[in-house]
């Protein structure tokens, strides 16, 4: 979607602090970390919100999810927390499926 900053991010056509892509995500930092590691996955194709998932997606969901693990390892996090914001209420500020990868410091339950 051209109006999607977090599409415009995966396509290369807006910058981001990219950490790994492959054929279906793509990850970088977020630009106001909520800690030391702070790094959001985003599938490619463009789905706006976890309810907006269809069975088809199945795949990919793990596939976000392995994504995860793997940029939070290489960022040196074996302890991390993995948040997704479904709606607005719930502080979704970017209508974009996206995975939060946060860590490198002590994190409190429940957030905020
Ligand atoms: P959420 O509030 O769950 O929708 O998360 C959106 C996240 O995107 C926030 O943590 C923002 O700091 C982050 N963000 C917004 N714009 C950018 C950008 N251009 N590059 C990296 N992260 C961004």
């Amino acid at each position: 979607m051209a109006d999607c900053l977090f599409c415009r991010i995966a396509s290369g056509e807006a910058r981001a602090d990219r950490v790994y892509e492959d054929d279906f995500a793509v990850a970088f930092r977020d630009i106001n970390p909520a800690g030391p590691t702070h790094i959001l996955i985003v599938p490619r194709k463009h789905i706006a919100t976890l309810a907006d998932l269809t069975p088809e997606d199945d795949a990919l969901v793990g596939h976000l999810h392995r994504v995860a693990v793997t940029v939070a390892h290489a960022d040196g996090r074996r302890d991390f927390r993995l948040a997704v914001n479904c709606g607005a209420d719930a502080g979704q500020s970017v209508f974009h499926l996206h995975l939060h990868v946060i860590g490198g410091r002590p994190l409190a339950w429940p957030p905020g």
